[in-house]
């Protein structure tokens, strides 16, 4: 997998909450590298880092202190300009499905690519219904959010998140608020349009039951990213 240019290339990473005297240190010298196609989830305890990490590789908060990468385009510095042209590259999915109640789920999707590509409607709508169609709920598209379940949800939201291809996906504990059986069809459909797309996801999860569709695991603790724990288990 190394032979490619990684998507994400994270090195020394320091991050900051807070002005003067309230200044407090939350990322410590993140070093990370994420290459097409590999799925890789962060564990680690609640308030250790996680989230904030998440954000910066999105494009969602500017880089205070190291180098990020995406695609060989440098963040540090980088103009809020920029930043919205990144975050068109990211398919995001929260803990909170974020779905708007107003639309239903083809019209959810649709707004993603309505948003980020001159598309005619037609298109668009022909579009969101395969990727619904491909996360199951093509007897749904019509559905508004109020009338399914957390899973169904949860699985408009990755057919948002990946309706435009793009390269990298970040999940912030998106099977946080499901059961079980839910949370594994999830990151099952996740796993496997990763893998036909080559689309490459960080996932956040305190999931240990999820664990084995990550092809490498890494831990946060206390704002340091701790060796991975793949490399851990081989070595
Ligand atoms: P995690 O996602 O691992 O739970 P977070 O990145 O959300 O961790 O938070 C890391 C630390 O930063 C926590 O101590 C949290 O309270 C603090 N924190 C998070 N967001 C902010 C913010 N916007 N302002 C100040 N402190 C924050
Ligand atoms: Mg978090």
């Amino acid at each position: 997998m190394n032979n490619k240019e990684p998507i994400i290339s994270i090195s020394n990473i320091n991050h900051y909450y807070g002005r003067g005297s309230l200044r407090k240190q939350i990322l410590f010298d993140i070093n990370l590298e994420i290459y097409p196609g590999e799925i890789v989830i962060m564990t680690g305890p609640s308030g250790s880092g996680k989230t904030t990490l998440l954000s910066l590789i999105g494009g969602l908060r500017s880089v205070q202190e190291g180098s990020l990468k995406f695609l060989g385009n440098e963040l540090y510095g980088a103009s809020q300009h920029k930043l919205v042209q990144l975050r068109r590259n990211i398919g995001y999915i929260f803990q909170a499905h974020n779905l708007l109640g107003f639309l239903t789920a083809r019209q959810n999707v649709q707004m993603a690519v309505e948003l980020n590509h001159y598309v005619s409607q037609q298109e668009a709508i022909h579009k969101s219904e395969n990727m619904l169609k491909a996360v199951g709920l093509q007897e749904r598209v019509n559905y508004y959010p109020d009338n399914l379940s957390g899973g169904q949800k949860q699985r408009i939201a990755i057919a948002r998140a990946l309706v435009n291809h793009p390269p990298l996906v970040l999940a912030d504990e998106p099977t946080a608020a499901l059961d079980k059986q839910s949370g594994r069809d999830v990151v099952e459909i996740m796993q496997r349009l990763a893998k036909e797309q080559e689309t490459a996801i960080l996932l956040v999860t305190h999931d240990n039951r999820i664990l084995d569709i990550a092809d490498r695991i890494v831990e946060m603790e206390d704002g340091l990213l701790t060796r991975d724990a793949q490399n851990k288990r081989d070595h």
